[in-house]
């Protein structure tokens, strides 16, 4: 099982991953939107991992809730509320659990992802995030039994995959959509932060 050492490995993990590629999701977001995903998510998860410092959380749940809270005041435009959103649901699910097994991990990914859904509304095929995520959640049930690094991994792999899978589609939610078929040929750059956000999980897994 993973606990609070994974997940605050996971977080950390996260904030260098997105601080790295940061120009990487700006250029992303250049293209279909207005440039700023990689400042939005550096910004976000800088303050996220200062709040995490200030007030250690107790469990894998706190520390994600943390997250939701610093992320949903920090972010801003599309992706603050929808990550937000994303790490409260799914530190709901994780309640005060201390040890996460398969099936913990699985409830945690599926919570963020539905609760993307409900708040932003978005079908798979639309490119957002929800074509990373929707691939991680299935990838990561098919591989329930093989434990929680297996799991994750199998998310982050699905998750890489359905990034890369956005390029052709044509936007339908989010500024991207305002292109119409010129969105075409470009990546998502939300999917490609969710990408990030997931490899980080399952490189804290070992
Ligand atoms: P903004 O578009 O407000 O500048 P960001 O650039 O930070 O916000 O985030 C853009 C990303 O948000 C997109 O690449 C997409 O993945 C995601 N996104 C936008 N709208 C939606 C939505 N309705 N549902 C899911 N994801 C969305
Ligand atoms: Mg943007
Ligand atoms: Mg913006």
């Amino acid at each position: 099982t993973l606990g609070l050492d994974w997940a605050l490995d996971w977080l950390h993990r996260a904030g260098a991953v997105l601080a790295e590629q940061r120009m990487a999701l700006i250029e992303l977001d250049r293209v279909i939107g207005d440039a700023d995903h990689g400042e939005n998510m550096e910004r976000g998860f800088t303050a996220a991992l200062a709040k995490l410092e200030a007030a250690p959380p107790a469990t894998p749940g706190a520390a994600l809730k943390s997250v939701a809270m610093t992320l949903m005041s920090t972010v801003g435009g599309a992706a603050g509320p929808l990550y937000g959103t994303a790490f409260l649901r799914a530190a709901t699910a994780l309640g005060d659990a201390e040890e996460l097994d398969d099936a913990a991990l699985l409830a945690m990914l599926t919570a963020a992802r539905d609760g993307i859904v409900a708040r932003g509304k978005a079908d798979p095929g639309d490119k957002t995030m929800i074509d990373a995520w929707t691939p991680a959640v299935d990838a990561a049930g098919a591989a329930v039994g093989q434990g929680p690094a297996a799991v994750l991994r199998a998310a982050a792999d699905a998750a890489a995959l359905g990034a890369e899978a956005t390029e052709p589609l044509v936007a339908r939610k989010g500024r991207a959509s305002y292109l119409g078929e010129r969105s075409a040929g470009h990546r998502d750059p939300g999917a490609q932060s969710t990408s990030f956000i997931l490899r980080a999980a399952a490189d804290a897994a070992g």
